[in-house]
């Protein structure tokens, strides 16, 4: 329970915001599936209230995007309903704030590993818990058409790691399961044995990096990362560009690697599609295992929701089920972002969800999502021809005259951000290239875009409106 507060002014009703906040949680308690309570809202402390702002603590960056997405809005509701004026909430990280479950571990010994090597039981919490959420595990993961080589492949890590595949990388595009993956190789490993299990993004281990070169901490640093039996570190494609921190990861790799450490990353695009990697550290991510996340099917989106439903202990009817499941079809985060909507307004309102009701509720959802799946090439490649007055033949042609070439270039860069066709299904409309040439023309764009150049920035969100706004009609 909240124990916590800086503020104890009171407001209009002559209430104590503590005493606010202290109603608030405990009817959220009584609206909300006991799981989603005792797992999230113990790690939630009270930080204060001020001009209608609750400032509220949370341990770790998954709290804190978990709040944000999943109960932001069901704590404002609530305490402007119970507060009688509208409150805002500010999610602020604190990691002192809450101790970690502990989770016991056995003391098995790893088979490829000498039991004089055998990692030491942890007796206390470590604040590196803090970055498992307790979760992204097996059992609530719905491996599908898209997803069961995944899944299959993560769960022989999680039950051998150090000698399955060795290494591994996920990828795919967002929302599809990679993080969630990736820590129930995690959770099953911390649950089923003594080993150090250390999960990273890639961002904070480049953040970590650089501030231990800046406070001469190295050595701890290093220690933390080579120590690891399993090392796993999210959204390596965040490493482009900075060189320092690859070469220190190509370093941890190898030092890991050839000790028979598991090591399992994800990225958002295949190895191959990175730029700004050194062809080194390039290899090492290649080595091994590589498996691509698809999006879900038809069949497995409803799954998904059927089991999400379950989880939260709430049901909805299946034309509300299958409502959902048809018009939100790339991004599995998104398909939670719709359950939890309709979860809070139901509750609020203590009303059943219709199907007219799930339509107007989720109206903003998803037309924001529908940008990729009803953008197409032929749009793209017709909206930019006819602002460069070429035709859309030359623009899918061969032809190098000048007056051509930077036009598709963008076209194929606009082709890769707006929809989620590959690189080679984008070469193929583009009369049978292949892809390394589209990729080459994407970076070329991109390159231009990040060396600031405005008129072109400009151009290009001028382009991107444009589809967005043709697609929605
Ligand atoms: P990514 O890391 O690929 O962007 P996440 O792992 O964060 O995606 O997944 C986004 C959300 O969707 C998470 O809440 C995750 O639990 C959920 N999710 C994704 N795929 C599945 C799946 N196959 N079964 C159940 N939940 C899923
Ligand atoms: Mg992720």
């Amino acid at each position: 329970m909240p124990n916590s507060f800086e503020n104890s002014a009171t407001n209009h009703n002559g209430e104590s915001s503590l005493q606010l906040w202290e109603r608030t949680i405990s009817q959220i308690k009584n609206s909300l599936p006991e799981n989603d309570f005792s797992s999230w809202f113990s790690r939630l402390r009270f930080g204060g209230e001020s001009d209608g702002r609750i400032t509220l603590y949370l341990p770790s960056a998954f709290f804190k995007d978990k709040f944000d997405d999943s109960f932001k809005s069901i704590i404002e509701n609530t305490a402007s309903e119970l507060g009688g004026r509208p409150y805002t909430v500010v999610f602020e990280i604190r990691k002192e704030s809450s101790i970690p479950q502990y989770i016991e571990k056995t003391n098995e010994t790893p088979n490829n590993r000498p039991s004089s090597e055998k990692p030491a039981v942890q007796k206390t919490p470590q604040v590196d818990d803090l970055m498992f959420n307790p979760s992204y595990t097996f059992e609530s993961f719905v491996s599908g058409d898209n997803s069961s080589f995944a899944y299959n492949a993560c769960m022989a890590i999680a039950k051998n790691p150090g000698s399955a595949y060795n290494p591994c990388l996920l990828y795919g595009g967002v929302g599809l399961g990679k993080t969630h993956l990736i820590q129930s190789i995690g959770n099953y490993v911390r649950k089923t044995t003594s080993y150090k299990v250390v999960y990273v993004t890639a961002e904070n281990f480049t953040n970590e990096f650089i501030q231990s070169v800046n406070d001469n901490t190295l050595q701890q640093f290093k220690n933390k990362y080579r120590k690891a039996d399993v090392l796993l570190i999210d959204d390596i494609h965040f490493l482009q560009k900075k060189g320092g921190t690859q070469e220190e990861l190509f370093n941890t790799f190898n030092d890991l690697y050839d000790t028979g450490r598991q090591i399992v990353f994800t990225c958002d695009r295949p190895v191959e599609e990175l730029t700004d990697i050194t062809d080194r550290l390039r290899s090492r991510f290649a080595r091994g295992l590589n498996i691509d996340l698809l999006p879900p099917n038809y069949e497995t989106r409803v799954a998904i929701l059927k089991k999400k439903c379950q989880e939260k202990g709430v049901i909805f009817s299946n034309e509300v089920i299958e409502y959902i499941a048809s018009n939100i079809s790339s991004n599995v985060r998104a398909l939670e972002s719709c359950l939890t909507k309709l979860i809070a307004y139901s509750t609020l309102l203590h009303k059943d969800i219709s199907l007219e009701t799930a339509k107007e509720q989720l109206k903003q959802i998803i037309n924001s999502n529908n940008d990729a799946s009803v953008i197409s090439i032929d749009l793209i490649v017709k909206t930019v021809a006819t602002y460069f007055n070429v035709s859309q033949f030359d623009l899918k042609g061969k032809s190098k005259s000048q007056s051509v070439v930077l036009p598709r270039q963008i076209a194929m860069y606009l082709c890769r951000k707006l929809t989620d066709f590959s690189t080679t299904e984008i070469g193929l409309e583009f009369g049978g290239k292949n892809h390394t040439t589209v990729m080459y023309n994407v970076q070329k764009v991109e390159s231009k875009l990040n060396s600031s150049d405005s008129e072109l920035s400009s151009l290009v969100a001028k382009l991107e409106s444009q589809i967005k706004t043709e697609a929605r009609k």
